[in-house]
Order: C-alpha cells, then sequence, then structure tokens
C-alpha cells in the first residue's frame, strides 16, 4: 500500500528580491508567514500501519524551519535569492540526507501562492 504524508511547519521570515526586475514591489525588503508542507512518499508498513510516524517527521524538520523563523533570508549565504523555487530547494536539499522518503517540500508564500518543489 503506497501512501503520500504532508506535515505542515510555519514560519515567519523577511527577505528581498535582488534578481527581480527594477521598480518591482519585491525589490524592497518584506515580510512572509510561510507555511510548509513537508512530503514523504512510500509503502505502509505492514505490522506497524504506517508510513513513518509523524512525530520522527517533526524532530527531522522542525530545526531547519527554527533556523529561518524571525530570520532576514537575505543573511543566510547558501540562499542568495530566496523566492520560494529556491526556498523551496534550500529546504529540500537540508532534509533529504535524513529523509529518504522526502517526495516534495511546498512553499507557500501567501495563502494563494505556492511552489511544490519535487527534487528535479
Ligand atoms: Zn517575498
Amino acid at each position: 500500500m503506497q501512501v503520500e504524508l504532508v506535515k505542515t511547519f510555519t514560519f515567519d521570515a523577511a527577505h528581498s528580491l535582488p534578481a527581480a526586475p527594477n521598480g518591482h514591489k519585491c525589490k524592497r525588503i518584506h515580510g512572509h508567514s510561510y507555511r510548509v508542507d513537508i512530503h514523504v512518499s512510500g509503502e505502509v508498513d505492514r505490522q506497524r500501519g504506517w508510513l513513518m510516524d509523524f512525530g520522527d517527521l517533526k524532530c527531522l524538520v522542525a530545526p531547519i524551519i527554527d533556523e529561518l523563523d524571525h530570520r532576514n533570508l537575505d543573511e543566510l549565504d547558501d540562499l542568495p535569492n530566496s523566492t520560494s523555487e529556491m526556498l523551496a530547494k534550500y529546504i529540500w536539499d537540508r532534509l533529504l540526507p535524513s529523509l529518504s522518503a522526502l517526495s516534495a517540500v511546498t512553499v507557500w508564500e501567501s495563502a494563494s501562492s505556492r511552489c511544490i518543489y519535487r527534487g528535479v
């Protein structure tokens, strides 16, 4: 039985987008209340009846989210252009070594705008 689990995290951060066109509002520093959905996919363990423990997933993801929370993302050396796309990849790259079942990272920068990254 194949399933996909999704756990949602939130954080608040400031940033600017230096590569945005001149005059674009996102070139100015501003903030978002981000939502991040972490997706894991795979086979359900027959004995336990789950793919993985949501608590274990939280333990793996929370330190990454804590690094981003109440930060100016412009100050992160590994994230020079913190679009939702690059932020999703940033989270993916940090999480994948400890979470092989990772199948997608969704970054919501507003209630209506999100990026889904599946590692390709
Ligand atoms: Zn923004």
